[in-house]
């Protein structure tokens, strides 16, 4: 990476970089022609009030979660209710210790609609806890559609007392959308927004003033690359990320029947009673029904035109299928989520086996029904 000789950012001190745009320090290059230059995240908060997330390793992540642990202080752990396992913070008490958490659960307008939320709260509550997540509240809302904002505000307001608010998530989860709608609603200090080093790491987190001389403190997103949305191309990111709320898609199918999404994941009724599976992906990604003996030769011959994304000039980079076998046993129901590109369910309780092919690296589980 080229650092133009070291000309630090006016805003927050890091080195100047033109290459990286999704990397700590970039500028354009006709930006260094200014008498002051800032690199393109502080010149972004600065005029427009607006923030973008840069990505950190683990390790440094992993030291801003320790160095929590060690203060007094709330901690704010958004996740996506889109990919609710997936997007959770494994082990996130091993690092915060004894202070608060609240589970703010974001995206709950991609549910369709007509959806109870007391059952999909009492739901997040059970999985939270199944995974090791202790939390004070949790409160459901849509960052992008301002759904449940006020109630995230009162619910923080609530639990800080006269501390410090830590705010934490993986990447794509809507943490820089809530972040900016804090900033818009409830901050007009827009001077006073600050970015600090962090220290012994090459990051700088960001300081958006309380009126108590406080701050809420926004992390870097974790990249946890078990995610398919952190495997894929940015530019099929958007077929893949839903943003309308969800159209459930019924199939109804006989045993060894396959149904294909795009060409970045599949799903086979290997054995059971004549049943239904409902698919909640994103309504922009077609599926496509086969034969289980015909499967692979489909997807051989094409993958990357009528079963995509992604695009043919783009599929090397996509990891191998491979395959993740499940028994449902008969009396239960359940769902496969795929983290990242949404869940199926299986609807009846006559039992079922069924295989799922995702890329090498993204986590599949199966899960209680949300819905
Ligand atoms: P960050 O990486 O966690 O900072 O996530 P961003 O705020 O950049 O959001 C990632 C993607 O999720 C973007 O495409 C957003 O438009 C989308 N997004 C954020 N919040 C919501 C939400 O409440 N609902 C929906 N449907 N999409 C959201």
């Amino acid at each position: 990476m080229t650092t133009d000789n070291l000309q630090k950012c006016a805003g927050c001190g890091v080195p100047i970089q033109t290459d990286a745009p999704d990397k700590l320090g970039y500028a354009p290059t006709a930006a260094l022609q200014k008498e002051t230059v800032t690199c393109q995240r502080c010149f972004r908060i600065k005029h427009y009030n607006e923030m973008s997330t840069v990505t950190p390793n683990q390790d440094d992540f992993l030291k801003i979660l320790s160095s929590i642990g060690a203060k007094k202080a709330l901690v704010v752990h958004i996740v996506d209710l889109f990919d609710f396992e997936g997007s959770l913070i494994a082990g996130l008490h091993r690092f915060v210790g004894q202070n608060p958490v609240v589970l703010v659960v974001n995206k709950i307008d991609l549910l369709p609609k007509a959806i109870n939320v007391n059952r999909i709260l009492n739901w997040v509550q059970k999985q939270a806890k199944e995974n090791g997540i202790r939390t004070s509240e949790i409160v459901l809302c849509s960052a992008k559609k301002n759904i449940g904002f006020e109630r995230v505000v009162e619910t923080i307001a609530r639990y800080r007392g006269d501390q410090d608010v830590y705010v934490v998530g993986a990447t794509n989860v809507g943490k820089s959308t809530l972040i900016n709608r804090l900033i818009h609603d409830y901050s007009d200090l827009e001077a006073e927004l600050t970015t600090s080093p962090f220290p012994g790491t090459t990051l700088d987190l960001v300081h958006i003033p309380l009126d108590d001389g406080r701050h809420i403190v926004d992390t870097p997103g974790i990249v946890y690359s078990h995610r398919l949305t952190e495997l894929i191309d940015k530019r099929d990111l958007k077929t893949v990320l839903p943003d309308k709320p969800i159209k459930p898609s019924v199939f109804q199918l006989n045993e060894r029947q396959s149904l294909f999404f795009g060409a970045l994941a599949r799903f086979d009724f290997v054995q059971g009673e004549r049943q239904s599976f409902t698919c909640y992906v994103s309504n922009a990604l077609t599926i496509h029904r086969t034969k289980l003996e015909k499967a692979d030769e489909l997807y051989a011959a094409h993958k990357g035109e009528m079963l995509a994304p992604p695009e043919a000039d783009r599929l090397d980079a996509l990891p191998p299928l491979v395959k993740h076998a499940f028994r449902i046993p008969k009396g239960r129901v359940g769902e496969v989520l795929v983290s990242g590109l949404g869940w199926i369910a299986v609807n009846s309780d006559a039992g079922a086996q069924i295989v799922v092919h995702a890329p090498k690296g993204v986590k599949v589980a199966l899960r209680d029904p949300m819905i």
